[in-house]
């Protein structure tokens, strides 16, 4: 299996002794495509090409659907990704705010919730985030880390931890709008 780019799409290549090229987009919006042997790379970048407005539509739709599958293999395999996607994101935040302010999480836990993106206790030093998370974009995932990270500090949502939220994100407002949209 290969990573490719077909102009701002990348998908998996996965060769076989098939006849047909088959194009899927998952649920995490991933494009995954199989093809026969003979078919060479630049023929399926292609191919891929020709269907990027019915990738991004599809890839859209799932966006906008959210919609966790129920428990199986499948949940777990989306909480396999979504604790390494998370923890990517905010390795060097956490790096950053024990540099900075001395403070880090004691703990993390992601779980599906259905009225918050995530929440913080001081006093354990537990952040929490949303399974859901891992729909949104990158730059929402990365606002939400970082608000909960300012919590560890500031617990409520008072003018001094606005303050350091802004010091830190100077643009988690547009961030927020693009997580409620
Ligand atoms: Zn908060």
């Amino acid at each position: 299996m290969v990573t490719l780019q077909a102009g701002d799409i990348l998908f998996t290549l996965t060769r076989s002794a098939r006849k047909s090229v088959g194009l899927t987009v998952k649920k995490d919006r991933t494009v995954h495509v199989r093809a026969p042997f003979w078919l060479s790379s630049s023929e399926v970048i292609r191919m891929v090409s020709g269907k990027a407005s019915w990738i991004r539509s599809r890839q859209q739709a799932l966006e906008k659907e959210q919609v966790l599958p129920p428990s199986g293999p499948e949940l777990n395999r989306i909480k396999k990704q979504a604790e390494l996607k998370f923890h990517t994101i905010a390795s060097p935040w956490v790096e950053h705010f024990r540099e900075q302010y001395n403070v880090s999480p004691k703990r993390w836990t992601i779980r599906n919730m259905n009225t918050r993106w995530g929440s913080c206790s001081k006093s354990t030093g537990r952040i929490t985030l949303n399974l859901k998370l891992f729909y949104k974009p990158d730059a929402c995932i990365e606002y939400i880390i970082v608000h909960e990270l300012c919590h560890l500090i500031h617990p409520d949502h008072g003018k001094n931890f606005y303050a350091l939220l802004q010091r830190e994100l100077p643009d988690w407002k547009v961030r927020r709008k693009q997580l409620k949209a």
